[in-house]
């Protein structure tokens, strides 16, 4: 059963049949999944989806795939908790995390939207499929495509971390790095993408693949109990994950899904050194200036963002806003989160941090309201970004002395039976 009409274009509205199409070909604006929602009142609910997998497939009727999913049947549905000690440092009543890090194959969020975008691939009967990658992208095509034996070919910035280079090749994809940014990658991959009959998951297949994100937003929703939170605080590269957290809430809202209406606020959290969509919202400007990226949040530096214009206006919408981080200050949130709820996250999942951090300094996010943090990614995968401020491991030798004298500062135990009882 299939709920998709076709594909639309995003600004004149003209339809398209289901292709691996993207763009206008009058307007040249982007296309996106038109789904019958008639047709989706009738058949879906809160029960079918409680009733569902454990996965992102359980809102596969707001999905744009015709059969059953055939690829990344474990994506999605990884888990939403309220912190304790980081709303504590961070001065909030009631805050919770996403955390779309861990519980995923290759433990980033790019796992919901290639799973999406390859079994969309199978059904439009593609045989290889490909992508441009900021890293995160790279690792979950590769594996999907391995596992889904699809022929994969993966375009990346040469410069990107040796964890995300070393688990693309693992997969035995062939993986190209192009001397260049995200930027030339991208460019390049649009060109190749027009000669070779592949589904290029972020290209040709991007209205399929992008609507991967929505379940993001489907889950915070559901995982709060059918309400959607006062504020979303969102890491942005092309700015597609925020767009798509909005439109999730909206069609849930849509549905009658939700408890009340959405008075969710968006923000836009990137990078100082690569911010397009960021710097936009805070200059309320109309046009996003395309950017040289520097900054260790490598999976976010897209200079250029595909989505910049839809996650600005997505922001406006909600009433939201956006902020600029430092790689000092991503540094920092991310040794917060983890020293505080235990989870290791990646570079972006800095940026949340650390833009949550000075939202709340700023007196956008207030501290009675409900705040959400989307961690996106895993840290043991940009290692490089913060190995030298963890400190080091004391080295001693395997002795008592040793521990004793370079661990306990010279500070001696007394012997087990001349310690005082501690029974009370
Ligand atoms: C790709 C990515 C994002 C943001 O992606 P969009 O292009 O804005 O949808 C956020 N976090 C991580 C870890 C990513 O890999
Ligand atoms: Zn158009």
């Amino acid at each position: 059963m299939s709920y998709v009409k076709g594909l639309k274009c995003r600004e004149c509205g003209r339809a398209y049949p289901k292709q691996a199409i993207y763009v206008c070909e009058y307007c040249f604006g982007s296309l996106e999944v038109d789904y019958d929602y008639e047709a989706i009142r009738k058949n879906f609910s809160k029960e079918k989806i409680l009733k569902g997998p454990k996965s992102l497939w359980r809102y596969r009727e707001l999905l744009p795939i015709d059969g059953d999913p055939t690829v990344g049947l474990s994506s999605g549905f990884t888990p939403f908790f309220r912190t304790k000690n980081l709303a504590k440092r961070l001065g909030l009543d009631e805050l919770y995390i996403k955390d779309d890090s861990s519980c995923h194959p290759t433990w980033s969020f790019k796992d919901r939207v290639v799973a999406v975008a390859l079994s969309k691939a199978r059904e439009l009967g593609f045989d290889t499929v490909a992508c441009a990658s900021t890293g995160n992208l790279a690792n979950a095509v590769a594996a999907h495509a391995a596992q889904a034996g699809f022929k994969c070919y993966i375009f990346i910035p040469a410069d990107l971390e040796l964890a995300k280079i070393v688990g693309t090749l693992v997969c035995k994809p062939t993986l190209v790095a192009v001397e260049g940014n995200y930027d030339d990658v991208n460019r390049l991959s649009a060109e190749i993408g027009a000669k070779y009959p592949w589904a290029f998951v972020n290209i040709n297949i991007r209205p399929y693949y992008a609507e991967g994100s929505k379940t993001f937003g489907f889950e915070i929703a559901e995982q709060l109990g059918w309400k959607t939170p006062a504020h979303v605080v969102i890491p942005a590269a092309s700015g597609s994950l925020l767009t798509k957290i909005w439109k999730a809430f909206k069609e849930f809202e849509k549905l009658g899904f939700l408890e009340s209406k959405v008075k969710t606020r968006l923000y836009c959290a990137q990078a100082t050194g690569c911010g397009p969509i960021s710097r936009a919202i805070l200059e309320k400007s109309e046009v996003i200036r395309p950017e040289k990226p520097k900054t260790i949040a490598k999976s976010l530096a897209i200079g250029n963002p595909a989505d910049g214009y839809y996650a600005k206006d997505a922001v406006f919408q909600s009433g939201g806003s956006a902020a600029l981080v430092t790689d000092e200050e991503i540094q920092e949130g991310i040794k917060l989160l983890a020293e505080t709820e235990g989870i290791f996250t990646e570079t972006a999942g800095g940026v949340t941090v650390a833009s949550a951090l000075k939202l709340i300094k700023e007196g956008k996010i207030k501290p009675s309201e409900s705040t959400v943090l989307a961690i996106t990614g895993n840290g043991l995968k940009t290692q490089e970004a913060i190995q030298k401020s963890v400190g080091s491991p004391i080295t001693i030798e395997p002795n008592v002395s040793s521990f004793e004298a370079r661990v306990m500062g010279g500070y001696n135990a007394p012997k087990t039976e001349e310690r005082p009882c501690r029974s009370k």
